[in-house]
């Protein structure tokens, strides 16, 4: 049986504050997407924002709780539909803290025509590779779309999903949400540039030398 884990109202607080910079951004609308945060000081499961509740009046407290182990939960309200692609991310990258997902307008285009973002522009890079793939179609909350989307998350931050959407994670909330902004503003980038004609897209080199500078990036303090 899952025991009530560490209750963190710290870490509670700044994921339904994610949730409702989201909704603010125009990313989320109504209940559609969902976000999640690993437990910091129990990492056997993790925070998830319970089904059918939008960003208002969403509170800490109406969050639920999914182990990773077995998927039991634990809360007053069941967890979003689709917690089961969280728990195969956090199964398949202990470095990831933070899964983001929404329904955005862009990125859900672009999935709509089960296309992958290229490296058209260089900040495809924020996903840490040289695209940002779109998995195959599969019914949300399915075993088949947890599977493909764990796939995808091994060398990713970010994917598409087929007629579905976009998930983004990372180190933490902050850095979850980057990323999920950043691809969404990416989409609406390729969209708009596939409506003039083919883009010119940048070599594996090309990326390879901006991920590798992405590795330095804001770590260089300057000496006063
Ligand atoms: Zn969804």
């Amino acid at each position: 049986m899952t025991t009530s884990p560490e209750p963190e109202p710290e870490l509670r607080e700044r994921l339904v504050a994610a949730v409702q910079r989201l909704d603010a951004l125009g990313l989320n609308r109504g209940s559609s997407g969902n976000v999640s945060a690993r437990g910091a000081l129990d990492r056997s499961g993790f925070w998830i924002t319970p089904t059918g509740m939008g960003a208002e009046g969403l509170s800490a407290a109406d969050l639920a709780w999914v182990a990773l182990d077995d998927g039991a939960v634990l809360g007053e309200w069941q967890p979003s539909s689709e917690w089961p692609f969280h728990r195969a991310i956090y199964r398949a990258r202990a470095d990831l803290q933070a899964v983001v997902h929404v329904h955005s307008v862009h990125a859900t285009a672009l999935a709509c025509q089960r296309r992958e973002l290229p490296a058209f522009h260089y900040m495809v890079a924020v996903a840490g590779g040289d695209n940002v793939p779109c998995t195959p179609y599969h019914l949300f909350g399915s075993e088949e779309l947890s599977s493909a989307v764990a796939a995808a998350f091994a060398d990713r931050n970010a994917c598409l999903m087929a007629n579905h959407g976009l998930i983004a994670a990372g180190t933490d909330l902050d850095h979850a949400l980057k990323v999920a902004i950043e691809v969404e503003a990416l989409c609406q980038s390729y969209l708009a540039t596939l409506s003039s004609g083919a883009p010119v897209l940048l070599t594996k080199h090309e990326m390879a030398q901006v991920i590798e500078k992405f590795r330095s990036y804001g770590k260089a303090r300057r000496r006063r």
